[in-house]
């Protein structure tokens, strides 16, 4: 441990996390990293595993699985692709998080595979932000449509928010998107639904998870910074 590249890249952004949290007041340790593993070898994963790191998103199912199994069964799994609803079953059996749940009828596929398994699993409603033509994200009025619906899907757990905000060089084109968010997430939860949960944001990627951390994520998606840069599909 500690000298593969990964492990001095898992110290390098911990420490700018935990800085993150300090400058922004809260409490050290608050926001959780997940460790991005689209295009990373199950090899690379595991060196990650070595390194400390045992959260992990992935955006497709089908490519998580050839990893999931070769882990250690500690590791917990988010998916924070587009999910497509003929994928719920396998996706309700490995992720412990679906970070990007963003219509009605996904969620109803899913509510049907967790019950079926009698199973509660964890998601965040992922919404839109900024104007560019993202496939994915409920709108704001949206998620709040899909909140109001949440006693029809009893077995999902709805813990929260993400947004994925278009890409800039700057950091600080992402601060009003993020800040956009999380005053979404005070309004749903000021609306006081009892099956509905609002603790978590997941908010910020590797070129600017520490803004994000100052406007208030709870979990921060990172990828490249960790692993490099990826192959053009994903860049
Ligand atoms: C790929 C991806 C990330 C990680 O992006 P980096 O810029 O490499 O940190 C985060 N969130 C989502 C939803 C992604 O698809």
């Amino acid at each position: 441990m500690g000298e593969t590249p990964i492990a001095r890249a898992a110290a390098a952004v911990l420490g700018a996390l935990r800085a993150a949290e300090a400058r922004a007041g809260r409490p050290a340790g608050c926001v959780r990293l997940v460790a991005v593993t689209k295009t990373v070898s199950a090899e690379h994963v595991a060196d990650a595993w070595r390194a400390g790191l045992h959260t992990f998103g992935e955006s497709y199912v089908q490519e998580a699985l050839g990893k999931i199994d070769r882990l250690p069964p500690e590791a917990e799994w988010h998916f924070i692709g587009h999910l497509q609803s003929n994928k719920a079953r396998q996706a309700v059996e490995v992720f412990s998080m679906i970070q990007s749940v963003d219509r009605a009828s996904l969620a109803d596929a899913l509510e049907r595979e967790a019950s079926r398994r009698g199973i509660r699993v964890d998601v965040l409603l992922q919404v839109k932000v900024g104007d560019e033509v993202t496939k994915s994200g409920a709108s704001f009025d949206g998620a709040v449509a899909l909140v109001r619906r949440a006693p029809e899907w009893p077995s999902l757990r709805i813990r929260g928010l993400m947004a994925i905000p278009p890409f800039t060089e700057d950091p600080e084109q992402a601060r009003p998107h993020f800040r956009a968010v999380r005053v979404l997430r005070d309004r749903i939860a000021a609306l006081g639904l009892p099956e509905v949960e609002m603790g978590e944001l997941s908010l910020g990627m590797s070129a600017d998870y520490e803004v994000a951390v100052e406007e208030g994520a709870t979990l921060v998606r990172v990828g490249s910074a960790l692993f490099g840069d990826r192959p053009a599909r994903d860049a």
